[in-house]
C-alpha cells in the first residue's frame, strides 16, 4: 500500500481523508495533542486493523474523537453535569473524558469496557474530517506501541509508510504530549493522565479529584488498573534513561562523572554549556514548560537509536503542565531516578 501524504490546509483532503475513514481504511490525523492513528470508531473491522497496524494490546481502550460537544451524548450515557462544565471549559482541547459506553461502541473500541473515553480535538481539519466522515474516528497515538508518540507527520511515516491509507500533515503538535484523560464515572472524578490540561485547572472547574496511583508510579502489570494503557511499557527510546533530580551543579557532577562514550544527556536548554563534552540534546526551556511538552518526544524519538549507550535526562518539577512531562519522562526512564544530591 502506498501512504498517501494529505495537506492539513487543504479542503480536498478532507474530502480524501473522510472517504477512507467511511470505507473502513486507516488515516493518521493531526491533532494539538499528538497525532493518532484514527479509524472510524463505529466500525469493528477498521477498529482491529489499528490494533494490528500498533501492534498494540487488544485490552488497551481507544479515544473517540468527535467534532461537536453535543456528539458526546450518541456515544455515552448517563452522562454527568461536570462533563458538561469540563467539556464548556476545555473543548475542543486536550482533555478526554471517561463516561458510560452506549452498546453502539463496539467493545473493540472500548478494550472490552463498558466506558468510553471521548475527546474533542483542538485541529480544525480533524474536525472538518470527522464531520465529513459522520463517524466518530477511534484514534490512539500513531506510533508504534511502546514507543514515543508521534508529533509530526514525518514520525507517522516513520512508524507506518506503506502500512496506512494517508496521512493528514497539520505540521507539529502544539502540546506535544497525550490528552489528560479524567474518569467522571466515580465521584470525585479521578486523573487517570496528565495531559495539556493541567491538574489546577481540572481542580478549578471540578473543586475536586483524585490522581490514579499509575500516574505517579510504576505498576504492576499483573494488577487491574482504571486506565490500561498506563500498565504498558511507553515511550521508551532503545537506551536506557535515568533521570538525574537534584540541582543543575549536582546533576551536573554525577553526569560528568559517571558518562561513557555513547552517552547522551537529555537536559533543559540552558544547560547546554554545562554539557558541551557529552553530546548534549535539549528539548526545550526549563523556565517555560510548555516548550518542553512539546520538544519530548522528538527527543526521545531521535535518542531512539541502538547505538546510544545510556541517556542521563533532567526533568523539571513543578505542576501545570510539567506535571505531564514528567509522568512521560519516568515512564520512559521505567522509574529510573537518581538523586544527585545524595548519590556519589
Ligand atoms: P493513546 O490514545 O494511545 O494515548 O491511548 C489511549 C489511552 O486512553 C488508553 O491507553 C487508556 O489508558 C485510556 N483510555 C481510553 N479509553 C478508556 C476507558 N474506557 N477507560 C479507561 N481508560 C481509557
Ligand atoms: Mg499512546
Amino acid at each position: 500500500m502506498k501512504t498517501q501524504i494529505l495537506s492539513g490546509y487543504d479542503g480536498e483532503s478532507v474530502r480524501v481523508a473522510a472517504d477512507i475513514l467511511k470505507n473502513g481504511g486507516l488515516v493518521a490525523i493531526p491533532t494539538e495533542t499528538v497525532y493518532g492513528l484514527g479509524a472510524n470508531g463505529l466500525d469493528e473491522n477498521a477498529v482491529a486493523q489499528i490494533f494490528v497496524v500498533k501492534g498494540r494490546p487488544q485490552d488497551n481502550p481507544l479515544i473517540l474523537h468527535i467534532a461537536d460537544t453535543p456528539d458526546m451524548e450518541r456515544y455515552a450515557h448517563d452522562i454527568p453535569a461536570e462533563a458538561y462544565r469540563l467539556a464548556e471549559a476545555f473543548w475542543p482541547g486536550p482533555l478526554t473524558m471517561i463516561l458510560p459506553a452506549k452498546p453502539i461502541v463496539p467493545k473493540r473500541t472500548t478494550g472490552g469496557r463498558d466506558t468510553v473515553g471521548i475527546r474533542c480535538p483542538d485541529s480544525d481539519v480533524t474536525r472538518a474530517i470527522i464531520r465529513a466522515a459522520g463517524v466518530p474516528v477511534a484514534a490512539p497515538s500513531a506510533n508504534t506501541s511502546g514507543k514515543p508518540s508521534t508529533v509530526t507527520a514525518e514520525h507517522v511515516l516513520h512508524d507506518h509508510d506503506g502500512k496506512i491509507e494517508a496521512v493528514v500533515d497539520g505540521g507539529h503538535s502544539r502540546v506535544g504530549l497525550e490528552s489528560t484523560i479524567v474518569d467522571l464515572t466515580e465521584f470525585p472524578a479521578r486523573l487517570l493522565r496528565p495531559g495539556g490540561i493541567t491538574p489546577e485547572q481540572l481542580l478549578g472547574v471540578l473543586g475536586s479529584l483524585i490522581v490514579d496511583e499509575a500516574v505517579t508510579a510504576e505498576i504492576d502489570p499483573e494488577k487491574v488498573v482504571k486506565a490500561p494503557g498506563m500498565k504498558y511499557q511507553h515511550y521508551a527510546p532503545q537506551a536506557p534513561v535515568v533521570i538525574i533530580a537534584g540541582s543543575r551543579e549536582k546533576a551536573a557532577d554525577y553526569i560528568h562523572h559517571f558518562f561513557q562514550p555513547g552517552d547522551r544527556v537529555l537536559c533543559f536548554q540552558e544547560e547546554l554549556p554545562l554539557y558541551a563534552d557529552c553530546n548534549p540534546l535539549a528539548y526545550g526551556r526549563e523556565d517555560d514548560p510548555a516548550t518542553l511538552s512539546a520538544g519530548l518526544f522528538d527527543a526521545l524519538r531521535e535518542l531512539d537509536r541502538p547505538d546510544i549507550g545510556r541517556v542521563y535526562a533532567r526533568c523539571p518539577e513543578g505542576g501545570g503542565i510539567a506535571y505531564a512531562v514528567q509522568n512521560r519522562l519516568k515512564k520512559a526512564a521505567a522509574f529510573h531516578i537518581v538523586n544527585a544530591e545524595v548519590a556519589q
